[in-house]
């Protein structure tokens, strides 16, 4: 927190409509007088030493911020370019990706009340980047799983689901198969289980908790799941499916060094620099990073101020079966603000 008050959070733009999007969150923000000072920054790659890297000026300013919102950033496709995502990860040890999925009146899916919360180990598993070839037509790949990796996420998602008044947490796994890599992940979640009397636990087979959520979702809304990395990216991209698809998704990557909170979506070229994209996704992962900060009477306002413009249906995007542009849903979301 500065000398006026504010907190200083950095923010990544991004590529594509990510500039678009974060100036419809910064306008929304001041309307609401949220005490934050945004440092802006870009994370285009800068050669040094023969190498694209992220520039200095970025690390720097997250590093000291320890909070970020970030913008999609447009992979660049060829050979020789690192993943900026991946770098960043890497970067300040996110080791945790938290990815709550909750059903928005005025967008209709298949059910309206889904509310689940899923964390996914971020930095090890079948992410581990250990592959090789033995002989030539087999190619064995390495999934890592170590302790204390297992342990921190699990540790998280528990204070995760106390702060956040889920009543249970539940692992999922595929221990029955990968004995020992998910049976010592499991050791983990049990071990940190026992620090938490307050949150049942319990565990759950992938493939079965797939099927009982597409079937059901309900019940998984008083809880938070945690899982190793891959399971985690795919199941998480299930559940955004639930309430709609990847566009109103929030999600937060919580790290050792910082935190870097960011919509789930990509830089949509399509739409890119027509004024067309919804900056929901990124406002709700915006209200997750103050919640973060213990902000959360502005996030509380912000939310239903956003939520109610969808429910109301008349200023919203495209993609949302409306006609209204960016700047006029941001602008209705600011006038509901004034009247809260
Ligand atoms: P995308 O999410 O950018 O777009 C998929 C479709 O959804 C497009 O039709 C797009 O117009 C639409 N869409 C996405 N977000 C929207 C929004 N906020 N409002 C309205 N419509 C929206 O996925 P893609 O086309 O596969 O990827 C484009 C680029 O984004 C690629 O370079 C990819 O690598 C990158 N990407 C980055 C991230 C990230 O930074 N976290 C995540 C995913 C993809």
């Amino acid at each position: 927190k500065g000398a006026n008050g504010k907190y200083t959070v950095t923010l990544i733009p991004g590529d594509g409509i990510g500039p678009e999007i974060s100036e419809s969150v910064k306008a929304i923000y001041s309307a609401a007088n949220v005490p934050i000072e945004w440092e802006e920054v870009s994370v285009a790659p800068v050669l040094k030493g023969g190498k694209t890297v992220i520039p200095d000026a970025a690390i720097h300013s997250v590093k000291k911020n320890t909070v970020a919102l970030k913008g999609p950033l447009a992979t660049p496709i060829g050979k020789g370019h690192v993943s900026l995502n991946l770098t960043l990860r890497r970067t300040f040890n996110l080791f945790a990706n938290v990815r709550p999925c909750v059903s928005i009146k005025g967008f209709k899916t298949a059910y309206d009340d889904v509310n689940t919360v899923l964390i996914r180990e971020n930095t090890e598993g079948e992410y581990s980047g250990i592959e090789h070839e033995v002989v030539d037509g087999v190619v064995q790949s390495i999934k890592l799983i170590t302790w204390d990796a297992s342990e921190r996420v699990a540790r998280y998602a528990f204070h995760y689901a106390q702060a956040h008044g889920r009543k249970r947490v539940t692992a999922v796994h595929k221990a029955n198969i990968m004995k020992m890599s998910d049976g010592m992940f499991l050791s983990a979640c049990r071990q940190v289980a026992k620090e938490f009397p307050d949150i049942s636990y319990d565990e759950d087979l992938l493939d079965r908790a797939c099927l009982q959520i597409v079937q059901n979702p309900r019940p998984y809304s008083d809880r938070v799941m945690v899982m190793p990395n891959l399971y985690g990216d795919i199941l998480s991209d299930m559940c955004a499916g639930l309430i709609g698809g990847l566009g109103l998704t929030p999600s937060g990557n919580i790290g050792r060094d910082a935190s870097i909170f960011e919509a789930v979506h990509g830089s949509a070229p399509d739409i890119a620099g027509k004024g067309l994209a919804n900056p929901t996704a990124l406002l709700l992962s915006s209200l997750m990073m103050l919640r973060h900060m213990n902000l959360n009477d502005y996030a509380n306002k912000i939310e239903h101020a956003a939520l109610s413009t969808i429910a109301e249906g008349k200023s919203i995007t495209g993609d949302l079966g409306g006609k209204a542009s960016t700047k006029e849903y941001t602008d209705a979301i600011i006038t509901k603000l004034g009247k809260a």
